[in-house]
């Protein structure tokens, strides 16, 4: 099979041409290696070597909102020294059309251990990690200079992490993205929600992977990288600050899930994990994409991503994979 797919909503394409892969263990990572936790930065007693915190949280609530480098969290949040954004930018340049890079990027430590996968989080602590995101979330979306929140994770170098110590990033921009604008755009000409109708269609399909009381587990019909997965709340809500404490819990569970049956279908492999998320107007959505396929020339002069692995295919691995870890 080989077909160009059209993305459920946008006039985008993707490539499902599984022929043109290798099968999944030809994809499996060398296990990465996580550094020195002396020398890292992220490490518990080493607050000293980073910007001081912006929040600071125990698994109970949050510890300090102040600038103190306390040391007994389990996840800290400061401003990256390497900002994209910054509070107080340089004027921008006057040739053809510039913003000045205005707004903030946090860097959210997301656990206090070293070598701790994010795949084997307590569920505790994954709906920790979910609790700060909200608030992270509504402090800066509250902002007038915030026209946008991003909240992602890369894990692994390939992936784009920089250091091994598992983190987050946020980096609100000044500016709508367009992948965002286009999607608002098909959004406000669609008779109904086009993510309510994704939740509706895959739930019924064989992409779904797996589904709790409140969100679906999937891999995309639309998958531009192998093994890519969606996870969709069931109601329809905007952001994080609208969910419940029982949808953050869930939320949590099926996440955890995610993570750990990618990591045993792919051997730990690198990913970007990304919210997608609106003050309002918006369905709430989350995708991880594995980095296990190079964006090249194809790519970057179409914007047509080629996939070696239909996601009806990593579905029903990463499904008889979550079926086991229950
Ligand atoms: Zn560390
Ligand atoms: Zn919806």
């Amino acid at each position: 099979m080989t077909e160009l797919r059209r993305h459920y909503f946008l006039d985008e394409y993707c490539i499902i041409a599984p022929k043109r892969g290798k099968r999944p263990s030809d994809f499996q990572m060398e296990k990465a290696k996580t550094g020195d936790e002396a020398a890292c930065p992220f490490c518990p007693g080493n607050e000293e070597m980073t910007p001081p915190p912006d929040a600071v949280y125990t698994m109970q609530g949050v510890l300090s909102e102040g600038p103190s480098r306390i040391s007994g969290w389990e996840l800290r949040v400061f401003p990256n020294v390497f900002a994209a954004m910054v509070p107080c930018p340089a004027p921008a340049s006057t040739e053809w059309m510039a913003l000045p890079g205005q707004g903030f990027h946090e860097v959210i430590v997301d656990s206090p251990r070293h070598r701790e996968n994010p795949a084997d989080f307590s569920q505790g602590h994954m709906e920790r990690l979910i609790m700060v995101y909200r608030d992270r979330y509504v402090h800066y979306s509250e902002n007038d200079l915030v026209k946008y929140v991003s909240i992602f994770k890369n894990w692994g170098k390939e992936a784009g992490a920089s250091l091994s110590h598992s983190h987050s990033q946020l980096v609100t921009l000044p500016i709508l993205p367009p992948l965002i604008k286009r999607e608002l755009d098909a959004i406000s000409r669609a008779l109904r929600c086009p993510f309510c109708n994704i939740v509706e269609q895959e739930k019924k399909s064989c992409r779904l992977i797996d589904e709790n009381e409140n969100w679906i587990l999937i891999a995309p019909f639309y998958s531009q990288a192998p093994y890519e997965t969606w996870i969709l709340p069931k109601r329809h809500f905007a952001n994080l600050g609208e969910m419940h404490e029982s949808e953050g819990k869930s939320l949590a569970a099926l996440l955890m899930q995610a993570l750990g049956s990618l990591r045993s279908v792919l051997n730990d492999p690198p990913y970007n994990c990304m919210i997608f998320q609106l003050p309002f107007g918006y369905h709430l959505n989350i995708r991880i994409q594995p980095a296990i396929s190079k964006i090249a020339g194809f790519e970057r002069s179409t914007g047509v991503y080629i996939n070696s692995i239909a996601p009806e295919y990593a579905a029903a691995k990463l499904s008889a994979l979550a079926e086991k870890m229950i």
